[in-house]
């Protein structure tokens, strides 16, 4: 390990309408931070992702008062993802922390983080030692995410670990040499390798407020997971295909053995003049192939939207950081 004998430790937390977790957060996490020791300097990131309650207020109070805290102010919402990236473009530390600000990742985690990279792990992800403060929807859908994960996009993600998790300096590094838009971060944290381990911890209910990760971005960032690692959906044509393929080929050899064994009407019982099995099936086929249409559309816009090579996020404001 090359780590320095007086490291410098980043925080990052990603913050979207959190006015009423913010000043709790910051308390707790001060509280962790001044028993922090063999640490020369931690800074703390804050990411507001275009928030538009009295988010971006607080922050700018935190950093008049507190000089390790600095804030990256986003346009507008970009999503927790890029908040998290930008959080990473900007820390300096040799060890960086991301961490949610709701207080469901207890901040007192952190020395154990620490301690594990002291052992010499470059990425150490927090994994949540119950879920029972998720809902059965929540804990249930996840696990068949992971399922899906495993066998199909090639990646073992530990179960239960979200984004609460330390990376070393050249994890870090490695992570900022990605540049694809559709991120799912603990799926590229955990592809760029280095040495891994896991810290349980007890999962907190949320602080205050509600949840800024309603259902239709919480199928989003699945979405982006399952497509970034996997090409499995596109193959689908081809299976569904060949299934095809090959139930018709047996159905038109009773078609024609039944045209010449059975009466013309009839066909092994069954009348031949029935549209509406004609409608099924080409009802049904139609379905499948507009879903694959669908699936190639999704593949094709994620390559279009990487080929635009916009810049991930726009900043409106830096403030606190030296430069
Ligand atoms: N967040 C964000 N941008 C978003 C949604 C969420 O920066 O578009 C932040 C949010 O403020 C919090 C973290 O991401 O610090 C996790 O969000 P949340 O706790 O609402 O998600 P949950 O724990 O319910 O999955
Ligand atoms: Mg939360």
């Amino acid at each position: 390990m090359t780590t320095p004998d007086k490291p410098r430790l980043s925080i990052v937390v990603p913050v979207y309408n959190e006015e009423a977790v913010l000043p709790e957060f910051y308390k707790r996490l001060h509280e962790v931070i001044k028993d922090l020791h063999g640490l020369s300097g931690t800074e703390i990131i804050f990411v507001d992702d275009g928030s538009r309650d009295g988010t971006a207020k607080i922050l700018s109070d935190l950093v008049r008062w507190d000089k390790s805290v600095r804030a990256l102010q986003f346009s507008r919402n970009f999503g927790h993802q890029i908040a998290l990236t930008a959080g990473l473009d900007h820390a300096k530390g040799d060890a960086v922390v991301v961490i949610d600000a709701d207080l469901q990742d207890p901040p007192e985690t952190i020395p154990r983080l620490l301690e594990k990279w002291r052992d010499g792990y470059e990425v150490v992800y927090a994994v949540r030692e119950s879920r029972e403060v998720d809902s059965w929807f929540k804990r249930t859908t996840a696990r068949f995410f992971y399922g899906i994960m495993r066998t199909i996009g090639n990646l073992d993600l530990p179960m239960d670990a979200g984004d609460f998790r330390l990376l070393d300096r050249k994890a870090v590094e490695a992570f900022r040499s990605l540049g694809e838009r559709h991120r799912f971060v603990r799926g590229l944290t955990l592809w760029i390798g280095f040495r891994q381990t896991g810290v349980l911890y007890p999962r907190a209910e949320r602080y205050a407020g509600s949840t800024k990760y309603p259902l239709g971005k919480m199928l989003k960032l699945a979405w982006d997971g399952v497509t970034s690692f996997s090409f499995a959906p596109l193959r689908l044509a081809i299976y569904l295909g060949l299934i095809v393929s090959v139930l018709s080929f047996f159905f038109g050899v009773f078609v024609i053995f039944g045209r010449f064994f059975f009466d013309q009407t009839e066909l092994l019982g069954f009348p031949t003049h029935g549209w509406g099995s004609l409608m099924v099936a080409v009802l049904f086929l139609a379905g499948v192939q507009l879903i694959v249409l669908g699936m190639m559309g999704e593949y094709l816009g994620r390559t279009y939207d990487e080929v635009k090579g916009r810049p991930l996020y726009i900043l409106r404001e830096k403030i606190g950081f030296d430069e």
